[in-house]
């Protein structure tokens, strides 16, 4: 079964990149086979995955304009997954799609189509990640309309909860609108640290309102997570004991537990305790 997972806050240089470059090489680490979808014109997590984003031939951009499938604009990515890449010319991509009819659902048609390929042979994917941009424009929504789950990488810091509620309406509205099945997959600690005592009050908070959809595991400020990128690599490929990449392994293993334990008992295994 593919769980479609938006990584998503409006906010900017929160840890998004980092998560789904991250997470998705942790979760291949774990046996997982895992698809990263790009849909920030940045690049930066097609750069990050060791893929040169200055030349693509097929992108999530001629996806994303029909011209061809997820399936042939997969590329093999530094940590295991596969990638679907973009670069600027997909900021031009908005505004071609305003002239589409279906404009909304673009994205989730390509998705879809993936899912219908799949299915037919046997499942290619376990997860698919979609790392987004630090706007609410039309790709970010396209990403929530084709996500199961939405994952909010944040910082704990002063003005973080305000941005939290702005996103929390966000969501709401495209449940309402556009995506009634999308949960919150988790809220993430990004670039924690403990001695703050101003991150132990935004974590009280954090509490409160989001109960267990806080993930229990922090991610701490890591120099290596922030000096993989510039290798083309996850940190769990530069230097796999760097608190970075153990931090993102355990948020993958608290993922695919919680995970596990929604599912029936039967599907459960001991994988995940006996590695
Ligand atoms: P944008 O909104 O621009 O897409 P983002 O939310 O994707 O940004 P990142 O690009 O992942 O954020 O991170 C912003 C910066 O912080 C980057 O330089 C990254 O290397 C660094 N960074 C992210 N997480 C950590 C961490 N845990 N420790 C140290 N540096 C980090
Ligand atoms: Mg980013």
């Amino acid at each position: 079964m593919i769980r479609t997972i938006a990584i998503a806050n409006q906010k900017g240089g929160v840890g998004k990149t980092t998560t789904a470059v991250n997470l998705a090489a942790s979760l291949a680490a774990q046996n997982r086979r895992v698809l990263l979808i790009d849909v920030d014109p940045q690049g930066n997590a097609t750069m990050g995955s060791g893929v040169n984003k200055n030349a693509l031939e097929q992108s999530v951009y001629t996806v994303l304009l029909g011209e061809v499938g997820l399936l042939d604009a997969r590329i093999k990515a530094q940590g295991g997954f596969d990638l679907i890449p973009a670069n600027r010319e997909l900021a031009g991509a908005e505004i071609e799609m305003v002239s589409m009819p279906d404009r909304e659902t673009k994205l989730k048609d390509a998705i879809h189509t993936l899912k219908a390929a799949i299915a037919a042979v046997a499942e290619e994917y376990d997860y698919i990640l979609i790392d987004c941009p630090p706007t609410l424009n039309l790709l970010t929504l396209n990403a929530l309309c084709a996500a199961d789950s939405v994952l909010i990488p944040m910082q704990c810091e002063y003005y973080a909860l305000e941005g939290l509620s702005d996103l929390v309406q966000t969501l709401k509205k495209v449940r309402a609108h556009l995506n009634p099945r999308l949960e919150i997959e988790g809220l993430l600690r990004t670039m924690y640290d403990p001695r703050n005592t101003l991150a132990q009050n935004v974590t009280a908070e954090l509490e409160k309102h989001f109960g267990d959809k806080l993930f229990r595991t922090l991610i701490p400020r890591n120099v290596r997570l922030a000096e993989a990128p510039s290798h083309g690599v996850p940190a769990l490929k530069l230097e796999p004991q760097s608190k970075g990449a153990l931090a993102y392994l355990a948020l993958a293993g608290e993922m695919l537990r919680r995970m596990e334990q929604d599912q029936a008992p039967t599907v459960a295994t001991e994988t995940e305790e006996a590695r």
